[in-house]
């Protein structure tokens, strides 16, 4: 058999690759002019003032911790509807991850669950823009920054999008609705480095402090001195000399995955656009299904302005008649590969042992898990392949109509 079409993957063409190759040619492996180049462009096609290249979108979530002075005795809140690395980032730092519910429609952090929900000492919201579509950050910010707390948005998924406010339209990244936003660049994001991420912010101090613990927290244009051990022969500075201030990491993105991710953003463009018209073709070819909800859209104004990651359909498994293990196995001996996003993150067994957290604890997007299964969506798609996911859930599901 076939191996069946992915949930996701990544799109890499003979441009991405010689542009890889160029470097690996070039003396610079790791910190190059290509490093710079990317986060310049990228912060310019979002729309922010500083962009700081990291490995991992993991690595820009702990370093948005970090900047934010987030640590033991502080709380964050985030979605329990994410990756772990949403949560754990903030866990890293000795601070204790939180979860808000999520809204029903977009199950992405409902503001008026944060409101009811809030702590004082809470000190950041990790805003999750779940399959691409952006939170209702303004009303996300006004609860957070009303109580004294920075907006971190976790938009792993959606790079590249927008959203309708006040009568214009925002870049999710250069909105002032979030202190800092983070990309993911993993195979199978919108754009890829194999690994990699990019911590996005309007503050100059954050990003400056984001490059420097990017890199042990050393600041080459900063030196204060090593104190009364200048006495002992050592105040002399010469080209060697670096100090570190602070507790840092390795979290540099390599000069070769950097080209990559030039020659990546070249085609973002297409790649949304190809992802829009997928998921058009299959809100059209599975609507009306019984038992089977579509994405939904908490505001149609924001239509064409989703950069959709993935597509996530509810399915009454009751009504349907079959588990959702029986469903998945049925689309893979037809040729289609699905996911399951996500497994709520408080249920974990790591955050129920930690902070005791239990069923019930976010109830909207419990419920939402238990339905949840991700079809598969990547640019390099093809019709065909699109129509035979369509009728291959037809076919498992049954097309008896609502
Ligand atoms: C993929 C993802 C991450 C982590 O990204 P990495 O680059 O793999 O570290 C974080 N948050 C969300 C919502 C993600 O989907």
């Amino acid at each position: 058999m076939r191996s069946p079409i992915p949930y996701g993957r990544q799109s890499i063409g003979e441009r991405d690759i010689s542009s890889v190759v160029e470097v690996l040619r070039s003396a610079l492996l790791t910190s190059g002019p290509k490093v710079e180049e990317f986060e310049g462009r990228l912060a310019a096609l979002v729309g922010a003032k500083h962009a700081v290249a990291v490995n991992s979108a993991t690595a820009a979530l702990h370093l948005a911790m970090r900047v934010a002075g987030v640590g033991a005795g502080d709380r964050v809140v985030t979605s329990p509807n994410t990756f772990l690395a949403s949560a754990n980032a903030a866990a890293y730092t000795g601070a204790t991850p939180d979860f808000s519910d999520v809204d029903p429609v977009a199950h992405n952090l409902d503001p008026e669950a944060l409101r009811a929900t809030w702590r004082s000492d809470t000190k950041a919201v990790v805003a999750v823009d779940f399959a691409g579509q952006p939170c209702a950050m303004p009303a996300l910010a006004r609860v957070a920054r009303d109580r004294g707390a920075v907006v971190i948005e976790d938009a792993s998924h959606a790079l590249g999008g927008g959203f309708n406010h006040d009568g214009r339209s925002w870049n999710v990244g250069g909105h002032p609705w979030a202190d800092a936003t983070v990309f993911s660049f993993h195979p199978v994001k919108t754009i890829t480095t194999g690994e990699g991420g990019m911590f996005v912010t309007d503050r100059k101090d954050w990003a400056d402090a984001a490059r420097r613990l990017r890199s042990h927290g050393v600041d080459r244009a900063v030196f204060s001195g090593l104190g009364e051990d200048e006495d002992a022969g050592m105040a002399e500075r010469g080209p060697w000399y670096y100090e570190m201030q602070e507790l840092g990491y390795n979290y540099r993105l390599p000069d070769v995955l950097c080209a990559l991710g030039l020659s990546q953003l070249d085609q973002l463009a297409g790649f949304i656009s190809r992802r829009r018209e997928i998921v058009a073709r299959y809100n059209e070819g599975l609507k009306e299904i019984r038992g089977v909800d579509l994405p939904g859209l908490l505001d149609r104004a924001n239509r064409d302005l989703i950069s959709w990651h993935l597509y996530v359909l509810q399915i009454d498994f009751e009504a349907v008649g079959k588990t959702r293990t029986e469903v998945m196995a049925a689309l893979r001996s037809r040729g289609v590969g699905t996911q399951v996003h996500y497994i709520p993150v408080h249920l974990q067994p790591w955050y129920r042992r930690t902070y005791g957290y239990r069923v019930g604890k976010c109830p909207a997007a419990e419920a939402f898990y238990r339905r949840a299964l991700s079809l598969p969506l990547f640019p390099a798609m093809t019709d065909q392949e699109v129509s035979h996911v369509i009728g291959a859930f037809h076919e498992v599901i049954g097309t008896a109509t609502r």
